[in-house]
């Protein structure tokens, strides 16, 4: 939606910390503290709006600085009517901020301004962390006494043995009702994506991201993977979720509103893998509180509840950029 629809009076633009437990490890790299940029808007009348800018290497085209520096710029032109930057996660966090306060002015909520109907909890997958095999079934097990459904596990760091070890002992301990998602970040090549993916359907795989990076090996993968595949990074725009759709590489998308622009443009994104017949998996970009709680609206909006969203990881954080938005029994709360 656009700027126009309300008045805006104050844009203030701050550069926040964002602390782990403990780092997360993917085949990406480990991810440690972090800065994301928070956008706060406030109308004529004092309501107020937020939103979060939050880069991630391998995940979004820009850095902090750039994305701090796109939301200043767009936070000056308010006063004369500028437009959007050319900035993907800044351009989250406007979007963001600018439908958390049209329903703060309409007296609603975001999910329920974009989808009347639509429900007002969501059930979610939790990441497991942890390096060791103990560390992550624990990690696992401690997720589903909390209420959770379904978990996901990252592989791809560890070898193919060391990955059979880990995920055999998450579902021993989980039990086999607990739906089970593995992400290797694109750790693996094409061969070896499917002789792992034999090895690892052992262990009833939900689905698995990006066994392999880029369109046209994650196809490949499809033709003949044991598991089935979810796109995640290697579509990056609606026109990668076009390609990715029209190529079949994979049965299922993920969506990151952080990640793709904000909420409207995932929207946009989930209308078009809906069109061709697929699911598609809402989840956050390890950002704070503020984008995972636009992620859940959207999610609830566009009815996206199964499979899972994957917007537990406001757990994962010691330092978090609002109230954290913590699931309650597995469910997220979105009064
Ligand atoms: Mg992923």
């Amino acid at each position: 939606m656009g700027s126009e629809a309300v008045r805006i009076a104050e844009a203030r633009v701050e550069r926040r910390l964002l602390r782990y437990h403990s780092p997360i490890v993917t085949a990406h790299g480990t991810i440690g503290d972090r800065w994301t940029v928070l956008l706060t808007l406030v109308d004529e009348d004092g309501n107020i709006g937020v939103g979060e800018a939050a880069p991630l290497a391998g995940f979004t085209p820009e850095t902090v600085e750039a994305a701090e520096s796109a939301l200043r710029r767009w936070a000056a032109d308010q006063t004369d009517g500028g437009d959007h930057p050319a900035s993907v996660t800044a351009g989250a966090a406007i979007d963001s901020a600018l439908l958390d306060l049209a329903a703060r002015i309409a007296g609603t909520t975001v999910h329920r301004l974009l989808a009347p109907e639509s429900p007002d909890r969501l059930a979610v997958s939790a990441l497991v962390t942890g390096t060791t095999v103990e560390a992550i079934a624990a990690s696992a097990a401690a997720a589903v006494t909390a209420g959770h459904g379904t978990v996901k596990a990252k592989v791809g760091t560890h070898g193919i043995d060391g990955d059979v070890d880990r995920i055999s002992e998450v579902r021993s301990r989980i039990g086999p009702d607990v739906r089970l998602r593995l992400d290797a970040n694109g750790a693996w090549g094409v061969g070896e994506a499917l002789r792992h993916l034999d090895r690892l359907a052992a262990f009833d795989i939900q689905f698995v991201e990006e066994p392999v990076a880029g369109l046209d090996d994650l196809a490949e993968v499809r033709l003949s993977s044991a598991v089935p595949i979810a796109v995640d990074e290697s579509a990056a725009t609606i026109d990668d979720i076009r390609r990715a759709v029209d190529s079949g590489a994979g049965d299922l998308m993920v969506l990151k509103p952080s990640a793709i622009g904000g909420p409207s443009e995932a929207a946009r994104a989930a209308a078009i893998v809906r069109s061709a017949g697929l699911d598609v998996v809402v989840t956050s970009l390890l950002e704070g509180s503020v984008g995972i709680r636009a992620a859940a609206h959207l999610a609830s909006a566009i009815g996206a509840l199964d499979p899972a969203p994957g917007l537990a990881t406001a757990t994962l954080l010691a330092v978090d950029v609002a109230t954290p938005f913590l699931p309650v029994n597995g469910e997220l709360l979105l009064g």
